[in-house]
């Protein structure tokens, strides 16, 4: 998202140029810049002491996906992650490992994702997720097929799970 008013006094911007980051939108009330605006979240792949990896499905959506939110002003994404995980699943977090990070320009949100650690158990879902469930590494690849970020972080996992 761009900006074209000011979001704290709403003037109309200018443009100035500032240093590397070349033309960007500019308040000549409040003297400041206004970067173009994304959103962050966090995406988790989830798996269990025991190497179970744990798949939602929401929204009456067909094919699983990992957990997901957004990032709350203020907090760090490796508490996202944590805080997400327990509240969707119900499940006990270990830790918290970031892994790599995708643009999803479809919803112009950059996705952190992470490898989140849990003690197995049972779940004790939100009421924002339709079912929670325990799959194997192969089950998970073919389950969350069309998701490609979900795939992209399974890939990601299994070469460092190897290495
Ligand atoms: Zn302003």
């Amino acid at each position: 998202m761009r900006f074209r008013f000011c979001p704290e006094c709403g003037n109309q911007l200018s443009s100035r140029v500032l240093g590397d980051e070349g033309e960007v939108p500019w308040c000549e009330k409040c003297n400041r810049p206004w970067f173009d605006m994304f959103s962050t979240c966090v995406i988790c792949l989830v798996v269990s002491e025991s190497g179970k990896i744990c798949l939602l499905r929401q929204y009456n959506i067909d094919h699983h996906v990992f957990v997901a939110g957004y990032i709350k002003d203020g907090e760090c994404a490796e508490k996202t992650a944590m805080r997400e995980v327990a509240e969707e699943t119900g499940l006990n977090v270990i830790s918290a490992r970031f892994l790599k990070s995708f643009f999803y320009e479809k919803r112009d949100q950059l996705m952190l994702g992470f490898l989140v650690r849990v003690k197995d158990g049972e779940f004790n879902i939100s009421s924002e997720v339709d079912e929670a469930g325990w799959f194997d590494f192969d089950e998970a690849v073919m389950a969350v097929r069309g998701a490609s970020i979900c795939d992209k972080l399974l890939t990601e996992y299994k070469a460092g799970a190897t290495k």
